[in-house]
């Protein structure tokens, strides 16, 4: 079995807007944009980077807002929910703040004990904000929210599966084990994990495959430290049987995926070298940062493609 995974690093969605997006996760969540970049694979398109004052891994929500994209289906074999961790008893004034700013799909849950309110981002994206006891991550204060009440990182992700039975022998071979299991529903966690340690896997026999649209979890990434301990995970799953892609840069993070046998796509990403390794804390996500690779871009990128956007 792998030590080397922590919890989540990111989780990586899609969006129909940037601004749009922008907005919602800085000003309604209070979140830190932490990169504002291009889709390396498609630099026509923002990668847009939401997290702590400096994205540490586990905190790191990202969006590629490709613009009038057509919202996602909900299914089976995707990340059904992404849940947020913030304090004790900041609920109810999360309710009234988004209830306020018009946010759709507002629903308070029990889960396994935990209180939940669950809410839908911009394109209908399922999210949850869950009391979490003794979260000791520093939280990014702005956009109104005080450190009662702010998001501390996530607390992990909700997958729903239409078999859930060989992504759960997966995510235990990954240093995830079972915290609790009912109706449906296995809770896992990591030992001594980040915090963004839990994942919930829901089996929902016969229900059909998720469409990806903007809405939607493109992928989930999981944390290792660093690059040895990547490239151990990478050994261990191709070894397992599992087509894993080569390491490759992705500037502040190295990055490997592989499909889950459910369907999701997973990623296991670096903790090194991190968000500021071309800006400072200070500045972190103001400026647009190209890739090496596409820098010659820059001038048609910001003339007909990315569209700018408001602070
Ligand atoms: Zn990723």
């Amino acid at each position: 079995m792998l030590k080397q995974i922590n919890g989540l690093h990111h989780v990586t969605s899609l969006a129909s807007a940037a601004q749009e997006n922008n907005d919602f996760f800085t000003r309604v969540l209070g979140l830190r944009r932490v990169k504002k970049t291009v889709n390396f694979d498609a630099p026509e398109v923002y990668h847009l980077y939401y997290g702590d004052e400096t994205g540490s891994p586990g905190s790191v929500m990202t969006y590629f807002p490709f613009p009038g994209a057509k919202r996602g289906r909900p299914g089976a074999g995707e990340v059904g929910t992404t849940i947020f961790s913030v304090p004790e008893g900041a609920l109810p004034w999360w309710r009234e703040r988004l209830a306020t700013r018009q946010v759709s799909g507002l629903k308070d849950d029990v889960v396994f004990g935990e209180s939940r309110l669950y809410f839908e981002g911009p394109d209908g994206d399922g999210f949850a904000l869950a009391e979490v006891p003794g979260d000791a991550r520093a939280p990014w204060l702005a956009g109104g929210v005080d450190a009662d009440h702010a998001i501390r990182g996530f607390r992990g992700a909700h997958i729903r599966l239409s078999d859930g039975s060989a992504t759960e022998e997966l995510l235990r071979f990954m240093n995830y084990e079972e915290r609790e299991r009912a109706d449906g529903i296995v809770r896992l966690g990591v030992a001594g994990g980040n915090g963004a340690d839990l994942i919930e896997l829901e089996t929902i026999r016969g229900a059909s495959h998720a469409w990806q649209g903007a809405g939607s979890v493109h992928h989930v990434a999981f944390s290792v430290d660093d690059r040895a301990r990547q490239l151990e995970v990478r050994k261990a799953l191709a070894d397992t049987g599992y087509s894993v892609t080569p390491v490759i840069d992705r500037d502040y993070f190295w990055a490997i995926y592989f499909r889950s046998p459910g369907g999701v796509l997973f990623e296991v990403a670096t903790n090194e070298p991190g968000f500021d390794r071309d800006e400072d804390t200070a500045h972190l996500g103001q400026a647009l940062r190209l890739p090496s690779q596409h820098a010659h871009l820059r001038e048609v990128l910001e003339e007909k493609y990315l569209e700018p956007i408001r602070d």
